[in-house]
Parts: C-alpha cells; sequence; structure tokens
C-alpha cells in the first residue's frame, strides 16, 4: 500500500481494526496516486452489521420520539458545519473534484439534507378517514406508521456524501436503522458521517457502514442478506437490475435512483447568453458525472449556430487542474477506468460521423496531474437519435448538439430514449415553457433552470431511470411502513 491511512468499517458504533481480511486502494483521481488504504468488509462482517442494526431498532431507536430524531439530525448538521473543512479536503481526496464545489455543493447539501429531514418529519401527519357504515355509524380509519426496518443503503461516487445524507437523513429521521456501503472508490466521507453520528449520540448500531465493491462483495452481501428490510440505492440502471434480482425472493422494497440520458430542449426566443451559462452547468457540472447532466442538447435551427459557438467558447474557458485551487472549474474523471469507457463513446460518435467542435481527447494538464484520469469537455454535432453515444448514459463532459425545427419534433426527440430522469426546456415563452416541460417523460422537468432542487419534492425517474421517489413526503412513504387502524365508532 502506498499509504499510511486506513478507512475502516463501521459496525455498533465501532470502528473495526482491519487486522485480518482484504484492502483495497483508494485512488486520488487527479493525480492517480493512493491516498488510503481501505478495509474490505467481507461476509461475516456484512452480518455482524445488519444484526447490530436490528438490535439497535429492537433497542428503542425505532420507538424514540419523533421531536429527539428530529433533534439528533439538527446536532449532526450543526456537527459536520463544524468539521466541514474535514468533509471537503475527503471529498476532494476521494473525487478530484474542484474544492469550490466540494464546498459550496457536496458538503453544503450534506447539512441542508440533515435539516430538511429534521423539519420534515417534525411537520408530518397523518392522514384520517371517516367511513360511513350502515345504520348511520361510522369508522374512523388512521395510519400509524413504523419504521421500515434495517435498510440497505447503498450509493455512488460521483456526489458521495451528498447522495448518501439525501437517503440517510430520512431513513434515520423516521426511526430506521441503516448499513451503508459506499462507493469503492470514494470510501471517505461516508466513514467520517459515523464519528459525526456517534458524536451527536446516535444508538450503536442504527448507522453502519461497510466498505467494498458489488458482485461477491460488501454490495451482494448487504443486498442477498435476509435480515434487511429494504433497498435504497443510488446507481446504474444495470447494477439496479442485478440489486432488484437480489431482493427479488424476499420481495422487499426498493427505491432506485438510476441513469438517465438527459435532453435539454433550446426554443430560439431565448435569451442565448442565459441559456449558454446554463447548458454550460448542465453539461459540464462535476465533468458530467451527474445523473442529471445534458448529454442531449435539441436546438432550433434559427439559433444552432449561435448556441453552438456560445458552448464552444465556454467548453473551452473551463479551467481544468488542481483541485485544490479555488479558480478551478473542473476536476478529472472518477478513475482511468471510467476513462476508457467516455474515450470509448468518443471513438463510437466519430465513427458514427460526429464533427468535434472541441475536445474530443486527454488533455495535458502538466506534470504533477498527468498521472490522473483527465477527460477533455467535448461537444459534437452530426450525430442522431439513432447512434449509441446518443442513447447511452456516458457519463462524462459530453453533449451531442442535434437541430430542430418545431415543438412537437423536439418533445418527440427528447422523450426518444429508455431513461426518463430529468430535462430543461430553455424559452422565453412562459406558456410553451409549462406546455413543454409537462409533456417530458422524466421526473424532474425544469423551465430557465438546471439542478434546482426543493428537497420537499418527489425526486426519481421514470422507466431505466429508477423506481419510486425520495425528497419531502415521498421519502417519509419510502423509509416507514404503514398500519391502517379502523375503529367502529
Ligand atoms: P454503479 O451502479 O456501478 O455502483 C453504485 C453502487 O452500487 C456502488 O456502491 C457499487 O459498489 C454498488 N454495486 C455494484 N454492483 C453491485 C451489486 N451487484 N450489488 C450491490 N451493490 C453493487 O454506479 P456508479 O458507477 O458508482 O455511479 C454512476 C451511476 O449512478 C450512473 O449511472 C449515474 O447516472 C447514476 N446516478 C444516479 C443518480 C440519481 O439520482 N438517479 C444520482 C447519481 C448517480
Amino acid at each position: 500500500m502506498n499509504s499510511d491511512k486506513w478507512i475502516r468499517n463501521f459496525v455498533d458504533g465501532a470502528f473495526v481494526d482491519p487486522e485480518s481480511g482484504s484492502s483495497f486502494e483508494c485512488i486520488d483521481p487527479a493525480t492517480g496516486r493512493a491516498h488510503a488504504s481501505v478495509h474490505e468488509a467481507d461476509e461475516a462482517l456484512v452480518d455482524r452489521a445488519v444484526q447490530a442494526a436490528r438490535r439497535a431498532l429492537d433497542g428503542g431507536w425505532a420507538d424514540s420520539p419523533v421531536r429527539e430524531r428530529a433533534a439528533l439530525l439538527r446536532r449532526a448538521a450543526d456537527r459536520i458545519e463544524e468539521r466541514f473543512e474535514e468533509f471537503v479536503a475527503a471529498e476532494v481526496a476521494d473525487t478530484g473534484k474542484p474544492i469550490t464545489q466540494a464546498r459550496e455543493l457536496d458538503v453544503a447539501r450534506a447539512v441542508a439534507n440533515f435539516r430538511a429531514f429534521a423539519d420534515i418529519v417534525a411537520a408530518a401527519g397523518q392522514e384520517s378517514f371517516m367511513t360511513d357504515l350502515p345504520g348511520g355509524r361510522q369508522a374512523l380509519n388512521y395510519a400509524i406508521r413504523k419504521p421500515l426496518g434495517v435498510v440497505a443503503v447503498i450509493v455512488p461516487w460521483n456526489l458521495p456524501l451528498l447522495l448518501l445524507t439525501w437517503k440517510v437523513a430520512p431513513a434515520l429521521a423516521c426511526g430506521n436503522a441503516v448499513v451503508v456501503k459506499p462507493s469503492e472508490e470514494t470510501p471517505s466521507t461516508a466513514t467520517l458521517l459515523a464519528e459525526i453520528l456517534d458524536e451527536v449520540g446516535l444508538p450503536a448500531g442504527a448507522y453502519n457502514v461497510v466498505h467494498g465493491f458489488g458482485g461477491n462483495s460488501a454490495g451482494e452481501f448487504l443486498t442477498a442478506h435476509p435480515g434487511i428490510d429494504g433497498v435504497t440505492f443510488t446507481g446504474s440502471s444495470a447494477t439496479g437490475s442485478r440489486v432488484m434480482q437480489a431482493v427479488a425472493p424476499r420481495v422487499r422494497p426498493v427505491s432506485f435512483e438510476l441513469g438517465g440520458k438527459n435532453a435539454a430542449v433550446v426554443f430560439d426566443d431565448v435569451d442565448l447568453d442565459e441559456a449558454i451559462a446554463g447548458l454550460t452547468r448542465s453539461v459540464f457540472a462535476n465533468t458530467g458525472q451527474v445523473c442529471l447532466c445534458t448529454e442531449r442538447v435539441y436546438i432550433q435551427r434559427a439559433i444552432f449556430d449561435d448556441i453552438a459557438s456560445g458552448l464552444v467558447a465556454s467548453a473551452e474557458q473551463l479551467k481544468l487542474g488542481n483541485p485544490q485551487d479555488p479558480a478551478t472549474t473542473t476536476g478529472p474523471l472518477i478513475s482511468h477506468a471510467h476513462r476508457r469507457k467516455v474515450l470509448d463513446y468518443f471513438a463510437l460518435a466519430e465513427e458514427a460521423g460526429a464533427k468535434v467542435l472541441t475536445g474530443g481527447g486527454v488533455p495535458d494538464v502538466g506534470a504533477d496531474l498527468r498521472g490522473g484520469s483527465w477527460i477533455e469537455p467535448t461537444l459534437w454535432t452530426g450525430l442522431t437519435n439513432t447512434d449509441r453515444a446518443v442513447r447511452e448514459e456516458i457519463f462524462g463532459p459530453v453533449a451531442a448538439l442535434i437541430p430542430f425545427d418545431t415543438e412537437e419534433e423536439a418533445i418527440a426527440l427528447a422523450n426518444d430514449t429508455e431513461y426518463g430522469l430529468a430535462a430543461a426546456v430553455w424559452t422565453n415563452d412562459l406558456r410553451r415553457g409549462h406546455r413543454v416541460a409537462g409533456r417530458m417523460n422524466v421526473g424532474i422537468s425544469w423551465v430557465n433552470t438546471w439542478f434546482t432542487r426543493e428537497l420537499r419534492s418527489p425526486f426519481g425517474g421514470a422507466g431505466l431511470s429508477g423506481v419510486g421517489r425520495e425528497g419531502g413526503e415521498a421519502s417519509l412513504h419510502f423509509y416507514t411502513e404503514p398500519t391502517n387502524v379502523c375503529v367502529q365508532l
């Protein structure tokens, strides 16, 4: 191992010493160098974590008062703020993302997630119905919401802490115990969060972290475990399908936030500068590694050249480089393996006749960073919806620019996909904005913005992009099991 730093599993309220078992290296994608060693959880340790979670529930956590759970979540948010720069440093080391983004988005949203779900659970009410019965009598129906139980939380590497806390905060708010399996690429912040939750008084076993990979490793050991009551998963659609098969024999509920191949539709009435700035974010944010990123840009023909040249200019102004430099806007891809996949799509697009307007290769970022998995922001024209690079999720800083003539054609092109996560409509015609946004077959449809999120709104995807919704009431529904009590009066 190249590093003395160990990232350990956290089970039953304590870190597990890596005296035995296997381990793997955690690589800084900006340099390609290992910055820590990770202790891989074996099947026995995953089993211990699930059993500890069950004991925490039975020991009183499941029945704890809502106001106490909400207060604990608020203390967790405060404590993350106090140790903010530690979380930022850990996220930057694992992902290579620019420090400014880790501060302003990743860690800030983790704090917001804990506060939002403290508020949401504290304000939640119960439905009740009066049922008319024969003879003028009535029955009162209401639902008691109990925690779902032991919840497996499996998350990806692109926004590690943000996506983890988006699930852990509501799960704990509802009185569940969780066993978390962070991505093997980004184990640090989930581990740091264990310290925080311990410090603020979460009972032992209510939050466990097991490290490892997917198949025949911690991910599969967890989803196949008979003690799991539900799985909340964010990751690729292919893995989602495998997780669904793993839980199918025991018929457990799942919540899936999966991949996307998101469209932006740009009408010729738009404010050009505003649209170009918005598209630059939606295509290139986090080096294109956000499930919500735009990879298909449909542009009305009269402004096609203006939008294309504006986007090329702003792509070429992005500053790739040292993530610690506050001026850096764009980090590397997560790994060399992922870069190979993205470069394969670059080759595929060019074979299909793509014209590369900018990018298309590997940049020279200087000697210090040459071992990192860097890639050039890339824009194509000349492709159509039948090309694989326009149909399949690439998950990199790349988009195909495609012209359209009419509103109906734009809607049809945007909806011509197996995915259904997000869309963005750019127009100055308010009626058109509402009309087109509502006809997108996606979980979230923005007008003149991108990535703006209301944590009380339902979030998720249609088609290959997911199953179920989380956020606000939708989270409370997934993380609880209702019992309808019916009382004849
Ligand atoms: P991935 O599916 O490869 O891995 C996600 C997680 O699942 C990791 O922790 C991984 O170790 C684990 N895993 C892999 N195989 C498993 C198995 N057989 N059983 C159990 N766990 C297993 O995804 P990734 O490459 O880490 O992340 C990128 C993907 O995530 C993209 O497709 C992206 O669109 C998607 N994503 C979706 C959302 C959303 O909200 N819809 C958000 C972020 C990322």
